[in-house]
This record gives structure tokens, C-alpha cells and sequence, in this order.
């Protein structure tokens, strides 16, 4: 279970609470960098992980001045240390300092590396009892129950950054799970809402990647347009809120000020708006259970002209069918889903495959692959391989 009111984060007014980010230098982790940046009253940055992008690392770390920055590419260390070298910031390197800097003790950790890669970390800062502030879905998507598993165990929380999740995370605040009829994710329905089968399939790259209310990294917005995005939060529900998927609704909704709703017994339906900027379900987390001023833009109801909802076209957009049907299948066919759409998204903006073939692609390793329940990281990275080497080959032979 997420909400867990018997953990808190420190509340004295003298002690700074302290936050590490992983994956700094992408989107979530630059406006995370903002929001800490200030505050810095209030935070304490105990370490900071990119995997390439020193220069944009050596600026958050001269801002923030964390205990310890982690490079994941170590060829770029050196050039790290240089650039620092009048701090006192200790500096590592490589695939194992990620994992070295999320075991520093924090109060809260942010989890905003992209992907898979995003999962050992992860377990890292939950085994080792610090809050994680979780932005990174498919650690979900990819082993579920070994990270919820490991989220008891230590007796910690997730704090869902995610838009979707936070709401229903703020929604959800009274623990009234029992009372909940249904829960509806809304989806923008990404920059081909309204597009063609045959336009879609001479989609190029750069017009995926265009998502009309969102600025986020390259593989969530390609993720956005072919509506896995959504196939994947409604995985990253039914992992963090004790609700059965099946009552777990989507629906299209392209303003993207409601951000998601709960259903109750009653027929109440509460819903959470704003405008769509991350730094707003970011902040929830940093300053949880309170809030921090954001200076994101105000809706202003004078000019919202439309708020239209509709229900999401599966044969468009199939990936919504493949994720839901992985859901119920369970035995470790999310992690094959995920590990699909990984390759197939990479393949798609290197321009080898067209935009439809990634949901048909993704479709084609889960009929090849059999799956099993993942009841460890060892089980999740074995097939997490297998998953990988089928749909490279599918991508090698697919015309
Ligand atoms: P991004 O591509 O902008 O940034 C990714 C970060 O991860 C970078 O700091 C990068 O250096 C690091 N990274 C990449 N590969 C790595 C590896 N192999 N090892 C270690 N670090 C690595 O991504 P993003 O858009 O910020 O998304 C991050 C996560 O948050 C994703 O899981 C995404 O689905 C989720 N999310 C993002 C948004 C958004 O608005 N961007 C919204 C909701 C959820
Ligand atoms: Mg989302």
C-alpha cells in the first residue's frame, strides 16, 4: 500500500529534509532541481545521478552542492572531477555509483531515470528504508511485486510523482480504498489523437515526440503517442493503490487539466486539476504530507472553454489492449511489455521501424516469449534478456 500515515518525513522546522535525485539531468529530475533550488532553506541534496550529461550535472551540483554526484558513463568522470575540483562534492563513476549514491541515506529519493535502468536503483534506495518518490513507472511495470514487496519490508512508502497517480494520491488521502467504486486515468491522447491510421504510419520521430501539453523526455512522449504511456500507469496503478485493475478505467481527455478521478460508492467523483506542469505533483512529494508554493500557471476558469472526455479507440491504438491484457495475464508478461517497447521505441527514433510497428512489435515478443512470475531481480533481469533478444530479432527481420 502507498499511503502509509505512520510514516513521515521530518517535520522540525530547524532540520533540513534531505533529498537525492536520481537521473537529474532529465526532465522530471530538472524540475526537481528547480523546485530544491528555491527552497534550499528548506532541502538538503545529498546526491545527484546522471548517466551522461556532466555538463548540466556540474551546474545542479555547483547550485545545490550535494554530498555526492554519480556519473553512470565513467569515460566522462574525469572531466567530472575537473570541473569540481574546488568543491568538496565526491564524485563516482559507472553503472555501480548510481546505485552507490541511491543507498546514501535521505530522507526522500526521486526516482526519475528512464526505463528499466531505473529499477536496481530503485530497490537500492527502498531496501535501504528512504522514502521514494517514484517517477519512474516501469520499475513497476517491469517487477511489481518484488519492489511493493521491498517497499514493506523496509517499511517505507512510494509517493507517486507521476500526474495520474499523484491525484489519485491526493484523492485517496483518507485511506477510504474500501469505498472506492472505480478509478479513471485520464490521457491527453497524445499528438496523433485525431490522426489517421495511414498518417500515423508515416509518423516521423520529431512529430511523435511533439506532445501537445507535455514537455518530457524523448521515450515517454513517443510512449505518449502510441498511448503505451497509459498501458504503463495503468500497470503503475493497480501496483500502488489497493484497487483491482479491472476497476481501473481510461479515458481520453486531450485539455489535460483533469488529471485523474476517483469514483465513490456514493456516486461522488472527485477529481484533481491543474495545469500540466510536473513541478506540481513533483512538489507533493518533496514537501508531503504538506505543500510548497509552486509557481507553475493558474488555471484560469474564464478561459477553459472545453473540458471533453472520450473513450480511447483501441484499434488506433493498441498498445492500451497489449498492457491491460500483460496486466490480467500476470507471470512476468509486463516485463516482456516493457522490455518490447523499450527496443521497439529505441528502434523507432533511430528511423528502423515506422511508428505502427512498435505496438505490433511489442505484440509479436509477447506471443514469442513465454513467460514467469517474478519473484526476484535475478527473475526479472533473465527474462528482461530473453524479452530484449527476441524483439531485436523481430526488429532485424520486420519489413
Ligand atoms: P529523461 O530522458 O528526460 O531523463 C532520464 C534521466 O535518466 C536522465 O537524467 C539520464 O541521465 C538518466 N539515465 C538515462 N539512462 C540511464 C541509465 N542507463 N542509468 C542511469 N541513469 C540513466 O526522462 P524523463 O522524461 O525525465 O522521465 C524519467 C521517468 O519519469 C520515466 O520513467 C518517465 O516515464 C517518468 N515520467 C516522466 C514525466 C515527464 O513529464 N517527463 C512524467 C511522468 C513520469
Ligand atoms: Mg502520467
Amino acid at each position: 500500500m502507498t499511503i502509509n500515515d505512520s510514516i513521515k518525513l521530518p517535520q522540525s522546522e530547524n532540520k533540513l529534509r534531505t533529498v537525492s535525485i536520481l537521473g537529474s539531468t532529465g526532465s522530471i529530475g530538472r524540475s526537481t532541481v528547480d523546485l530544491l533550488a528555491s527552497n534550499m532553506d528548506q532541502y538538503k541534496v545529498v546526491a545527484l545521478t546522471a548517466q551522461t550529461n556532466t555538463k548540466l550535472l556540474v551546474e545542479q551540483a555547483r547550485i545545490l552542492e550535494p554530498e555526492i554526484v554519480a556519473i553512470g558513463d565513467s569515460k566522462q568522470e574525469n572531466e567530472l572531477r575537473a570541473a569540481l575540483s574546488d568543491t568538496s562534492v565526491e564524485i563516482v563513476s559507472g553503472e555501480k555509483s548510481i546505485i552507490e549514491a541511491a543507498e546514501r541515506s535521505a530522507d526522500l529519493v526521486v526516482s526519475a531515470i528512464v526505463g528499466s535502468a531505473g529499477l536496481r536503483p530503485t530497490l537500492s534506495a527502498i531496501r535501504q528504508g528512504n522514502i521514494v518518490a517514484l517517477a519512474n513507472k516501469e520499475c513497476l511495470v517491469c517487477a511489481g511485486d518484488v519492489v511493493m514487496d521491498e517497499v514493506k519490508n523496509s517499511q517505507t512508502v512510494l509517493l507517486p510523482i507521476d500526474s495520474e497517480h499523484n491525484a489519485i494520491f491526493q484523492i485517496l488521502s483518507e485511506n477510504n480504498f474500501t469505498e472506492v467504486e472505480r478509478v479513471i486515468l485520464t490521457a491527453s491522447g497524445g499528438p496523433f489523437l485525431g490522426w489517421t491510421e495511414d498518417e500515423m504510419a508515416n509518423a516521423t520521430p520529431n512529430q511523435a515526440m511533439s506532445h501537445p501539453n507535455w514537455n518530457m523526455g524523448q521515450k515517454i512522449s513517443i510512449d505518449s503517442a502510441t498511448l503505451m504511456n497509459k498501458g504503463l500507469e495503468l500497470i503503475e496503478a493497480a501496483y500502488l493503490f489497493p484497487i483491482f485493475h479491472e476497476k481501473i478505467d481510461i479515458v481520453i481527455h486531450p485539455q489535460s487539466v483533469v488529471h485523474s478521478m476517483v469514483a465513490y460508492i456514493d456516486g461522488s467523483i472527485l477529481s484533481h486539476m491543474g495545469t500540466p506542469d510536473m513541478r506540481t505533483p513533483i512538489s507533493y512529494t518533496l514537501a508531503w504530507p504538506n505543500r510548497m508554493t509552486v509557481p507553475s500557471e493558474r488555471i484560469d476558469f474564464s478561459k477553459l472553454r472545453d473540458l471533453t472526455f472520450e473513450e480511447p479507440n483501441i484499434n488506433k491504438f493498441p498498445s492500451l489492449k497489449l498492457a491491460r491484457d500483460a496486466l490480467s495475464r500476470g507471470n512476468g508478461s509486463t516485463a516482456i511489455l516493457n522490455a518490447a517497447n523499450e527496443i521497439a521505441v529505441e528502434n523507432f527514433i533511430n528511423k528502423r521501424i515506422g511508428f505502427l510497428d512498435i505496438a505490433s512489435i511489442v505484440d509479436a515478443t509477447l506471443t514469442k516469449v513465454t513467460g514467469y512470475p517474478i519473484k526476484s531481480l535475478e527473475d526479472f533481469e533473465e527474462l528482461d534478456r530473453e524479452s530484449r533478444a527476441t524483439t531485436f530479432n523481430l526488429v532485424e527481420s520486420w519489413s
